[in-house]
Protein backbone atom coordinates (compact mmCIF):
# COMPACT_ATOMS: atom_id res chain seq x y z
CA UNK A 1 0.00 0.00 0.00
CA UNK A 2 1.39 3.29 -0.57
CA UNK A 3 3.03 5.12 2.04
CA UNK A 4 3.30 2.12 3.84
CA UNK A 5 6.97 -0.01 4.00
CA UNK A 6 7.24 -3.10 4.38
CA UNK A 7 8.94 -3.88 7.82
CA UNK A 8 12.44 -5.67 6.81
CA UNK A 9 12.24 -8.71 8.75
CA UNK A 10 15.72 -10.49 9.65
CA UNK A 11 16.24 -14.15 9.60
CA UNK A 12 18.45 -15.11 13.12
CA UNK A 13 21.26 -16.94 11.75
CA UNK A 14 23.09 -19.56 14.15
CA UNK A 15 26.70 -20.64 13.98
CA UNK A 16 27.77 -24.40 15.70
CA UNK A 17 31.42 -24.98 16.08
CA UNK A 18 31.90 -28.32 17.02
CA UNK A 19 35.04 -30.72 16.98
CA UNK A 20 33.46 -33.97 15.69
CA UNK A 21 30.82 -35.14 13.03
CA UNK A 22 28.37 -36.00 15.47
CA UNK A 23 28.57 -33.39 18.23
CA UNK A 24 26.26 -30.99 16.45
CA UNK A 25 23.76 -33.91 16.80
CA UNK A 26 24.12 -34.89 20.47
CA UNK A 27 24.94 -31.47 22.03
CA UNK A 28 23.22 -29.04 19.74
CA UNK A 29 20.84 -31.15 18.19
CA UNK A 30 17.48 -30.07 20.28
CA UNK A 31 18.66 -26.27 19.78
CA UNK A 32 19.25 -26.32 15.92
CA UNK A 33 16.08 -28.10 15.25
CA UNK A 34 14.14 -25.60 17.26
CA UNK A 35 16.11 -23.21 15.36
CA UNK A 36 15.49 -24.64 11.97
CA UNK A 37 11.51 -25.14 12.35
CA UNK A 38 11.56 -21.52 12.80
CA UNK A 39 13.40 -20.52 10.08
CA UNK A 40 17.06 -19.56 11.43
CA UNK A 41 19.91 -19.69 8.72
CA UNK A 42 22.10 -22.23 10.10
CA UNK A 43 26.12 -22.88 9.18
CA UNK A 44 27.97 -25.92 11.24
CA UNK A 45 31.17 -26.13 11.30
CA UNK A 46 33.19 -29.36 12.10
CA UNK A 47 36.61 -28.61 13.23
CA UNK A 48 38.24 -32.31 12.70
CA UNK A 49 38.59 -35.00 10.38
CA UNK A 50 37.33 -37.92 11.36
CA UNK A 51 39.85 -40.10 13.26
CA UNK A 52 41.19 -43.03 11.39
CA UNK A 53 40.58 -46.57 12.86
CA UNK A 54 37.00 -46.17 14.21
CA UNK A 55 34.39 -48.52 13.14
CA UNK A 56 32.47 -45.32 11.91
CA UNK A 57 35.10 -43.37 10.24
CA UNK A 58 34.16 -43.97 6.49
CA UNK A 59 30.60 -42.82 7.12
CA UNK A 60 30.84 -40.23 9.78
CA UNK A 61 31.32 -37.62 7.21
CA UNK A 62 28.18 -38.65 5.29
CA UNK A 63 26.33 -38.75 8.12
CA UNK A 64 27.22 -35.09 8.67
CA UNK A 65 26.26 -33.88 5.57
CA UNK A 66 22.61 -35.97 6.45
CA UNK A 67 22.55 -33.86 9.48
CA UNK A 68 22.82 -30.68 7.54
CA UNK A 69 20.23 -31.66 4.82
CA UNK A 70 17.47 -32.63 7.35
CA UNK A 71 18.35 -29.05 9.26
CA UNK A 72 18.79 -27.11 5.71
CA UNK A 73 22.04 -26.05 7.38
CA UNK A 74 24.98 -24.56 5.60
CA UNK A 75 28.27 -26.44 6.58
CA UNK A 76 32.22 -26.30 7.06
CA UNK A 77 34.73 -28.97 7.24
CA UNK A 78 37.89 -27.70 8.64
CA UNK A 79 39.63 -30.85 8.92
CA UNK A 80 42.29 -30.41 11.42
CA UNK A 81 43.72 -33.58 12.92
CA UNK A 82 41.81 -34.98 15.87
CA UNK A 83 44.69 -35.30 18.34
CA UNK A 84 45.33 -32.74 21.11
CA UNK A 85 48.90 -32.25 20.08
CA UNK A 86 48.72 -31.66 16.74
CA UNK A 87 46.18 -29.24 16.83
CA UNK A 88 46.84 -25.73 15.04
CA UNK A 89 44.54 -23.46 16.91
CA UNK A 90 45.97 -20.23 14.95
CA UNK A 91 44.48 -22.16 12.07
CA UNK A 92 41.11 -23.37 13.25
CA UNK A 93 40.80 -19.75 14.57
CA UNK A 94 42.09 -17.86 11.41
CA UNK A 95 39.38 -20.37 9.28
CA UNK A 96 36.41 -19.34 11.79
CA UNK A 97 37.02 -15.87 11.21
CA UNK A 98 36.76 -15.95 7.90
CA UNK A 99 33.06 -18.43 8.44
CA UNK A 100 31.94 -15.70 11.21
CA UNK A 101 33.18 -12.67 8.83
CA UNK A 102 31.05 -14.03 5.88
CA UNK A 103 27.99 -15.33 7.55
CA UNK A 104 27.85 -13.25 10.45
CA UNK A 105 25.68 -14.60 12.98
CA UNK A 106 23.78 -13.72 15.56
CA UNK A 107 24.78 -16.54 18.53
CA UNK A 108 27.58 -19.22 18.06
CA UNK A 109 27.63 -22.15 19.64
CA UNK A 110 30.33 -24.21 20.77
CA UNK A 111 32.05 -26.98 23.84
CA UNK A 112 32.12 -25.70 27.18
CA UNK A 113 35.74 -24.72 28.68
CA UNK A 114 36.22 -27.55 30.19
CA UNK A 115 35.35 -29.78 27.41
CA UNK A 116 31.93 -31.71 28.40
CA UNK A 117 33.07 -33.43 31.20
CA UNK A 118 31.53 -36.45 32.07
CA UNK A 119 31.84 -40.34 32.30
CA UNK A 120 32.51 -41.14 29.07
CA UNK A 121 35.36 -38.98 28.66
CA UNK A 122 37.04 -39.25 31.76
CA UNK A 123 37.15 -43.03 31.12
CA UNK A 124 39.02 -42.56 27.48
CA UNK A 125 40.88 -39.85 28.46
CA UNK A 126 41.63 -40.84 32.39
CA UNK A 127 41.32 -37.44 33.28
CA UNK A 128 40.03 -36.99 36.64
CA UNK A 129 38.25 -33.87 35.94
CA UNK A 130 38.72 -33.03 32.89
CA UNK A 131 36.21 -33.53 29.68
CA UNK A 132 36.89 -34.03 25.93
CA UNK A 133 40.98 -32.52 25.05
CA UNK A 134 39.46 -31.27 21.58
CA UNK A 135 36.35 -30.38 22.74
CA UNK A 136 38.29 -27.91 25.27
CA UNK A 137 40.59 -26.60 22.32
CA UNK A 138 37.54 -25.92 20.01
CA UNK A 139 36.06 -23.85 22.74
CA UNK A 140 39.90 -21.98 23.10
CA UNK A 141 39.56 -21.52 19.65
CA UNK A 142 36.18 -20.16 19.56
CA UNK A 143 36.25 -17.76 21.54
CA UNK A 144 38.22 -15.57 19.52
CA UNK A 145 34.69 -15.10 18.13
CA UNK A 146 34.09 -12.40 20.87
CA UNK A 147 37.59 -11.34 21.32
CA UNK A 148 37.21 -9.78 17.52
CA UNK A 149 34.28 -8.51 18.34
CA UNK A 150 32.36 -10.30 15.33
CA UNK A 151 30.18 -11.79 17.32
CA UNK A 152 28.10 -10.61 20.65
CA UNK A 153 26.66 -13.87 21.49
CA UNK A 154 28.67 -17.32 22.08
CA UNK A 155 26.63 -19.83 23.80
CA UNK A 156 28.87 -23.02 24.88
CA UNK A 157 27.30 -26.47 25.91
CA UNK A 158 26.38 -26.60 29.35
CA UNK A 159 26.91 -31.03 29.51
CA UNK A 160 29.46 -31.22 32.82
CA UNK A 161 29.08 -27.85 33.71
CA UNK A 162 27.67 -26.62 37.95
CA UNK A 163 25.20 -23.79 36.44
CA UNK A 164 23.50 -23.67 33.22
CA UNK A 165 21.72 -20.39 31.92
CA UNK A 166 19.58 -21.90 29.37
CA UNK A 167 17.77 -24.72 29.40
CA UNK A 168 16.32 -25.52 26.14
CA UNK A 169 13.03 -28.11 25.77
CA UNK A 170 12.61 -29.62 22.41
CA UNK A 171 11.07 -32.79 20.62
CA UNK A 172 12.60 -35.32 21.49
CA UNK A 173 11.65 -37.20 18.17
CA UNK A 174 13.75 -34.15 16.14
CA UNK A 175 16.53 -34.76 17.69
CA UNK A 176 16.26 -38.20 17.48
CA UNK A 177 16.02 -38.08 13.52
CA UNK A 178 19.49 -36.39 13.61
CA UNK A 179 20.85 -39.01 15.95
CA UNK A 180 19.64 -41.63 13.36
CA UNK A 181 21.83 -40.52 10.70
CA UNK A 182 24.90 -41.77 12.60
CA UNK A 183 23.33 -45.02 13.39
CA UNK A 184 23.50 -47.80 13.58
CA UNK A 185 27.87 -47.31 14.14
CA UNK A 186 27.35 -44.91 16.94
CA UNK A 187 25.18 -45.33 19.60
CA UNK A 188 23.33 -42.34 21.32
CA UNK A 189 23.03 -44.43 24.67
CA UNK A 190 27.11 -44.22 25.47
CA UNK A 191 25.42 -40.37 26.28
CA UNK A 192 23.35 -40.19 29.17
CA UNK A 193 22.70 -36.77 28.62
CA UNK A 194 21.53 -37.45 25.13
CA UNK A 195 17.73 -37.02 25.10
CA UNK A 196 17.81 -34.59 28.43
CA UNK A 197 16.96 -31.06 28.22
CA UNK A 198 19.51 -29.22 26.76
CA UNK A 199 21.88 -26.86 29.19
CA UNK A 200 23.53 -23.86 27.80
CA UNK A 201 25.92 -21.29 29.49
CA UNK A 202 25.84 -17.72 27.93
CA UNK A 203 29.06 -16.05 27.34
CA UNK A 204 28.51 -12.53 26.09
CA UNK A 205 30.91 -9.64 24.60
ZN1 LIG B 1 33.25 -34.71 20.13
Amino acid sequence: MAGLRKAQKRVARLLAIVAHHDDEALYFGGLLSIASRLGARLHIVVVTAPAPGRKDSATRQESFRQVCERLGAEHTELSQPDDPRRFMMEAVRQGLLRIAEDFRPDIVLTHNADGEPGDVYRKSFQRPAGGHPVHELVHRSATCLIQSGIVKHLWTSGIGMDDADVLVEYDQREKQALLDCYAPRWRPHDYPFAYDPEPYVRISR
